[in-house]
């Protein structure tokens, strides 16, 4: 891993992380879903940093608040899905499936990842395996299904786990402590479908512990470790990731 280029976590609001992928050659940066302004003003002004691009995942507003005050700041561009042009007027650039970005020294391709939002897509960065997948997944769970179908979900999921198992996922939320709770309580279901791996889950579980405990992030996942404990990522099918979610939707 190149230690000149990395991804700084700020944390925004009660659980939300703005990512600032950095480039020390180039003292330049990119930011991944400002849901507001000001963590990312202080954080790239003190680096002495330019802002090169803002990428977005969706429309909702914890995601997007901030974008307008950055790019009026620093004059750079807005990349955001197509599908979200009209809920997000103010982008320079929209993208869809399978689209490439180059904003040197990283590239990036775009997923559409249906099932959260309609239009939600991921940006995936293939020289250093990130992908930041804004609501899509999160530390032992998924989104919320507020426009999307349990298919789309589950197809989106899927799509997910066949990236390489390295890789590691900048989700948006730091919901994962709660996910455990779930999974607890999953575990001790007499109907779940799932046989998640116990020993894999205990190791997350004090991995977790000791992260949180010194104040640091859950996030970046690695996405090898949400394969054999997330559930949402080892459902089968539609229908084994349709109970889950409506499961976790009454916690
Ligand atoms: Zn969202």
């Amino acid at each position: 891993m190149n230690k000149n280029q990395y991804v700084e976590l700020l944390p925004i609001f009660e659980d939300n992380y703005v990512f600032v992928l950095v480039d020390r050659a180039s003292s330049s940066a990119l930011v991944v879903d400002p849901g507001e302004s000001s963590a990312a003003i202080d954080f790239l002004t003190s680096h002495d940093l330019k802002l090169k691009g803002i990428l977005l995942t969706h429309h909702h507003p914890d995601h997007i608040g901030g974008v307008q005050e950055l790019k009026a700041r620093f004059s750079c561009p807005v990349y955001a899905p197509l599908k979200n042009k009209t809920q997000i007027p103010f982008a320079d650039h929209y993208v869809q499936e399978a689209d490439s970005i180059h904003l040197a020294p990283f590239s990036f391709q775009i997923m559409e990842l249906p099932g959260h939002t309609l239009g939600h897509v991921a940006y995936w960065e293939p020289q250093h395996q990130w992908l930041f997948s804004g609501d899509v997944l999160f530390g032992l769970g998924c989104g919320r299904l507020f426009e999307g179908s349990f298919a789309q979900a589950y197809t989106s999921l899927q799509r997910i786990k066949n990236l390489p198992p390295e890789s590691l996922v900048f989700c948006t939320h730091e919901y994962t402590e709660r996910n455990l709770q779930f999974c607890r309580i999953l575990s001790s279901e007499d109907n779940t479908p799932l046989l998640g791996n116990a020993e894999a889950l205990d190791q997350y579980a004090s991995d977790l512990r000791t992260k949180r405990s010194q104040q640091r992030p859950s996030v970046p996942l690695v996405l090898s470790t949400e394969i054999s404990t997330n559930p949402f990522l080892m459902a089968q099918d539609e229908e084994q990731f349709r109970y889950l979610r409506e499961l976790r939707n009454r916690q």
